[in-house]
């Protein structure tokens, strides 16, 4: 049957080679500027141990990509949160080591709003805003420190500069990421509402204009062999009448519950209208299709309901070449006619 659609086609081949490629430079970076902490006397520690712990994470996020042991989006997030304290610490050791090394080409602006935009794409916006906020106030501070300990007019502005773009960039990623986020919420709502649209309240089944898009792709190959059951609860209104309008939704349910049970993955369960279902198979004979109908009518013949017996009548079609949906459904109909006019609580297969 085809119920399954086929699923969206995954970005992570590639998206799994842009990492490999990112962790391996990161390993490469620090292994150098690990090196370069040995080399240079005095030695500074501080950055060695920094820098070599990235090397080790950057190992382990290569062993990890290479051995796809590890979900990307956790992957991505577990990173990124573990990137931010790094970052900082690498800011305050730069400058409470060594403030002198005040460096001007701006570069950790760059890495700021690179971490703000990774944040806002991988983390949930509240705990995003949260981590932002956190990474800007520490490169702030750490800045600012750095620049008390030598500050000159040109520094001063600079800086004031930088950090007032970044503040800007900041402020558009995050304006930029709550669009995104109504932009899904509309999204999310739009497909809700697409859903409530093609399903039925009382049953949760499909409902006939999504029985429509079954039909037709299920039709689309020409050779494809496509049964119809048109099911009636026998006698429904006498439910409603005597036990009242309620006690008829329930039994609706009920139905609804046994002719899913036994129908299984074997065929599209819908509701037709009132009390009136229609199955679609696909791909079994018109053979196969009668006795699945026997067996729907078994089943709910077999329901033990409170306020008396419940049965349905069937009628079943079977595709043949000149058939459009109408004239397929039209002859189950004729058949559903025939069962309800002989007896009702049986199967009539209508054929051509
Ligand atoms: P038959 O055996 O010939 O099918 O007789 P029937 O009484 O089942 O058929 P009829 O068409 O005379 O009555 C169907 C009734 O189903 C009438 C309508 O009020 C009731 N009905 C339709 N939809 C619903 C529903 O959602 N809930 C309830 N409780 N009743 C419904
Ligand atoms: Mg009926
Ligand atoms: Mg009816």
């Amino acid at each position: 049957m085809a119920t399954h659609l086929p699923s969206p086609p995954s970005l992570n081949g590639p998206k799994r080679l842009a990492y490999l490629g990112a962790a391996t430079c990161l390993l490469l970076l620090c292994l150098t500027r690990a090196w370069t902490a040995w080399i240079t006397l005095p030695h500074d520690l501080l950055r060695l141990g920094l820098n070599g712990a990235l090397a080790v994470v950057g190992l382990w996020l290569l062993r990890t990509l290479l051995v796809g042991s590890v979900p990307l989006e956790t992957l991505e997030r577990l990173t990124l949160r573990l990137s931010i304290p790094v970052y900082l610490a690498l800011n305050v050791q730069t400058f409470v080591h060594a403030p002198q090394s005040f460096d001007n080409s701006g570069v950790n602006e760059v890495v700021l709003v690179a971490l703000g935009a990774a944040c806002y794409l991988f983390l949930p916006p509240a705990h995003a805003l949260r981590w932002t906020a956190a990474v800007f106030a520490g490169h702030l501070i750490s800045h600012w420190w750095a620049l008390g300990h030598h500050l000159t007019r040109t520094n001063l502005s600079l800086q004031l500069a930088r950090d007032l773009t970044a503040l800007v960039a900041w402020l558009l990623i995050m304006l930029l990421a709550t669009h995104r986020t109504a932009w899904a919420e509309a999204r999310e709502s739009a497909r809700a509402m697409r859903d409530m649209a093609h399903t039925d309240d009382l049953t949760g089944l499909p409902n006939r204009r999504a029985a429509y898009r079954r039909f037709e792709e299920a039709m689309q190959g020409p050779q494809t062999p496509v049964s119809v059951l048109l099911i009636d609860i026998d006698n429904f209104k006498r439910v409603n009448d005597t036990h009242g309008h309620e006690t008829g939704d329930q039994v609706i349910q009920a139905v609804t519950a046994a002719l899913q049970g036994e129908l299984g993955h074997a065929g599209v369960l819908v509701r037709w209208g009132g009390e009136e279902f229609l199955a679609l198979l696909v791909g079994v004979t018109l053979g196969h299709a009668a006795r699945q109908a026997e067996a729907l009518r078994a089943a709910v013949e077999r329901l033990g309901i409170r306020h008396g017996p419940v049965t349905v009548s069937v009628g079943v079609s079977g595709r043949v070449a000149r058939d459009t949906v109408e004239s397929l459904v039209h002859r189950a109909d004729q058949g559903l006619y025939r069962a309800k006019n002989t007896g009702k609580n049986k199967v009539v297969v209508q054929e051509d």
